[in-house]
């Protein structure tokens, strides 16, 4: 093995071929080669994970950061330390909610200045679609964005308005020959507006008003329209957060055909029933929701078979106001979970328990997230990948204590919930970013394009 700044041996080193006993040598912010641990070379620095497992830095393709403009709700310095805390050492924002919404170049570079210097783990930007904004989408492309992101019913905030299908169209044709993917919101407002006007509105501290209002139907009916949009234009088209189990029939017809098509989902879909969303309980709020009990554990067979790509988070903050927690108005409360912290701990408390392995972990949380949003050296423990690492103890347990998370505000439908997995260590570029509980580095994040 070739020399080396620091070398992390483990027991468990997670690599694209498999679980297996390792070193791996960094020099420089990248990994030079992953050997048999006997024949590590010398290095300043070592690190010995024993038992622990030593995963590929996560890559969480769906985080609100919120900065410029709306930093009280989520900034940067907030956001980046939770992901060094959970082991994500890439996260790639979403062109809401912040103030301007990233839909022009100039808006993007206030974006990137927001960043700088402020960030824990390194970082990429999602570009916005809205009506009118095709013209936008090369020089943005030029700019670095990973692709685009739309919406095609209210995205809750008036300055990232929905797409309509001839929208759509024209910015499908554009991103095809730019070959970026479009990333879609994929609920329609049309059984949205129906199942408002088949049913009185119900109590609204009730789950089951808010979950009323937002009908599987306004999943499937989308999905159904991008599947088609996609097969007309050859646009890359990645469905987020899926929460209707009943559109991965649907799906796996699609993926068959071999379209480019990846779909999401998120810890929350993946851990909660709506059974259990206590009354006016509103920390549970996004959109799409929580679906029944039955829905999630078919997600889990989605997510098996490879009908859904990956696992991000869909950290989504908003400030205890808005998030309506002394009333308990469903309706009225921001819909967003912010979990970028917990989604680890989350995931592999669910995925262990239905008896899948740390290679799963790594598919859906590190390697296929990198490869949608085009960053190859990301997401992998390969030679010749960014020496992004996070030593994990699989066995240990820890309990939510709100205060204690690093996002800005401590609401988490996770409170008091215990979970299986602890970050220990997280490695960005070879830089230890994260130790039990201390930030060794400061803000040493990069924008990666
Ligand atoms: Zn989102």
């Amino acid at each position: 093995m070739p020399s080396a700044d620091l070398v992390i041996t483990g027991k468990r080193v997670v690599t694209p071929d498999g679980v297996v006993p390792a070193a791996v040598a960094i020099a420089g912010g990248l990994i030079t080669a992953v050997g048999d641990p006997g024949a590590a070379p010398d290095a300043a620095r070592r690190l010995d994970a024993g038992d622990a497992v030593v995963l590929p830095g996560l890559v969480d393709v769906h985080v609100h950061v919120n900065e410029p403009g709306r930093t009280e709700w989520e900034g940067f310095e907030t956001a980046t330390r939770a992901a060094a805390a959970g082991g994500v050492t890439t996260i790639v924002d979403m062109p809401l909610n912040s103030v301007p919404v990233t839909t022009t170049v100039e808006a993007l570079e206030r974006k990137a200045r927001a960043a700088a210097g402020r960030a824990t783990v390194d970082y990429a930007f999602w570009g916005g679609v809205v009506p009118g904004s095709d013209r936008q989408l090369a020089p943005l492309a030029h700019a670095g964005v990973r692709g685009f992101k739309c919406f095609l019913v209210a995205s809750g905030i008036d300055e990232f308005p929905p797409v309509s299908e001839t929208d759509l169209r024209q910015a499908m044709t554009r991103l095809a020959e730019l070959e970026l993917p479009l990333l879609v919101h994929a609920e329609l407002p049309g059984p949205i507006a129906r199942a408002a006007a088949s049913s009185a509105a119900g109590d609204p501290r009730r789950y089951a008003s808010y979950l009323a209002s937002r009908p599987r139907a306004a999943e499937l009916e989308a999905i159904e329209l991008m599947v088609g949009l996609c097969r007309e234009t050859g646009c890359r088209i990645h469905i987020v957060h899926v929460s209707a189990a009943d559109a991965l029939d649907g799906l796996r017809a699609a993926r068959r055909g071999t379209l480019p098509l990846t779909v999401e989902t998120c810890p929350h879909y993946l851990t909660f029933g709506a059974e259990d969303i206590p009354d006016g309980a509103t920390a549970w709020k996004c959109a799409p929701p929580i679906r029944e009990g039955e829905n999630r554990e078919r997600l889990w067979s989605g997510l098996a078979e490879g009908t859904i790509d990956l696992v991000a988070s869909d950290h989504s903050p908003a400030p205890p106001g808005l998030k309506c927690l002394e009333t308990g108005d469903f309706l009225r409360a921001w819909g967003g979970v912010a979990s970028l912290e917990l989604a680890l701990a989350a995931t592999w408390t669910g995925a262990r328990a239905r008896g899948r392995d740390v290679r799963d972990l790594a598919r859906w949380l590190a390697e296929r997230p990198a490869r949608l949003a085009g960053l190859p050296q990301k997401g992998r423990i390969a030679p010749g990948c960014d020496a992004d690492v996070v030593v994990f103890d699989p066995d240990a347990r820890l309990t939510v204590e709100p205060t204690r998370l690093r996002q800005r505000h401590p609401i988490t439908p996770y409170a008091g919930m215990t979970l299986t997995g602890v970050v220990r260590q997280t490695f960005v570029r070879g830089t230890c970013v994260y130790d039990r509980e201390v930030f060794p580095a400061g803000a040493i994040g990069k924008w990666v394009r």
